[in-house]
């Protein structure tokens, strides 16, 4: 049975609704670092140093980030944000009936050719923030009644979210922490996140490493992804909700579909199904528009076809994966 259909909303992410099996788990045990410990402290320390020549993502372009280079993200020293806000566009247990509590980074280690966001992942608009200055942002999302706090393509500056994200909770943020990514991560990087995260929500974006370099400028991300997505999985387990749905804690994964089976939808059901676990979540996304260079493309200058799109369903399905989302077409 393929994941159940919803109608789109509006603007930005569509509607999608969970399958039965994923509804209505029991609350999960907290396995948070504790933050005021000698260990929390140590894991700065460790995260902040590899700004040094840099080796926060895959990357490793060596930028001295501390001495005011600007890496191959655009990142520098100081987090720039781009806004933040509740957003209700999520999938149900991350925006749940109140919103997440969204952080939108500037910047980003990939260059997607169609991606949607490239005013701030590209061209680098946001504005300066300092790790203070995101913990009160952190406290207001929860004061406004954020069901969680959501960084979106948080990866490049991931040792100042790290900071911030303890001294929040250090004095009193108890909301779960989403890590919104592209999953081209470095495992070594997330096991300093390890007991900080609570919710990976990270994207498989191919199932080959061609288009991988063609579309996103990457030459290694299928490998890389997948073990991060591995690490992930081990540090969070499968997607856990609340009594009211909501995600307290696991891996949800997302796969964009393309057109033209630019994104090798069947290879990464595979790789859940087999080498994670069936029961892994994934939100099976259509909303796929040509946007930045991809209207120049001969394959991605259009939209998804509703044809495509149930292949791909069927593909999920006969991978043997049990849980997921997916968008109305
Ligand atoms: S996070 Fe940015 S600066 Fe650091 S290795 Fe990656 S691309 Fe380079």
């Amino acid at each position: 049975m393929s994941p159940e259909r919803a109608p789109k909303t509006g603007a930005g992410r569509a509607a999608v609704r969970p399958r039965a099996l994923l509804d209505r788990m029991p609350p999960v045990a907290s396995h948070r670092l504790a933050p005021d410990s000698a260990e929390a402290a140590q894991r700065v320390r460790q995260a902040m140093a590899m700004l040094e020549a840099c080796s926060v993502c895959p990357r490793m372009c060596g930028t001295a980030r501390l001495a005011g280079e600007i890496g191959l993200c655009r990142a520098g020293e100081e987090l720039k944000i781009a806004s933040w806000n509740l957003h209700r566009g999520e999938e149900p247990p991350i925006s749940g009936h109140s919103g997440s509590g969204t952080v939108f980074l500037s910047g980003c280690s990939l260059r997607c050719l169609y991606c949607q966001n490239y005013p701030i992942s590209q061209y680098g608009a946001g504005d300066g923030c300092s790790v203070e200055r995101l913990v009160e942002i952190m406290l207001e999302l929860a004061g406004m009644g954020a069901h969680n706090i959501n960084f979106v393509t948080p990866t490049h500056y991931a040792p100042q979210i790290m900071d911030a994200i303890l001294r929040a909770r250090r004095q009193g943020m108890a909301i779960p922490i989403v890590w919104n990514t592209s999953g081209y991560e470095r495992v070594e990087m997330l096991k300093l996140l390890d007991g900080i995260v609570d919710i990976y929500l990270a994207d498989m974006r191919y199932g080959d490493d061609n288009q991988a370099r063609k579309y996103s400028k990457i030459p290694d991300y299928v490998d890389v992804n997948r073990a991060a997505i591995a690490e992930m999985h081990r540090q969070v387990g499968v997607l856990a909700l609340d009594t009211d749905g909501i995600a307290q804690r696991g891996l949800l994964v997302r796969h964009l579909v393309l057109p033209g089976g630019v994104a090798g939808s069947a290879k990464v059901f595979k790789f859940l199904a087999n080498s994670i676990t069936p029961e892994t979540a994934v939100s099976v996304m259509s909303q796929y528009f040509p946007a930045h260079k991809a209207v120049d493309d001969s394959l991605l200058k259009r939209r998804l076809t509703e044809d495509e799109y149930r292949t791909v369903l069927a593909e999920f399905e006969a991978a043997g994966l049990e849980n997921g989302y997916c968008q109305d077409y």
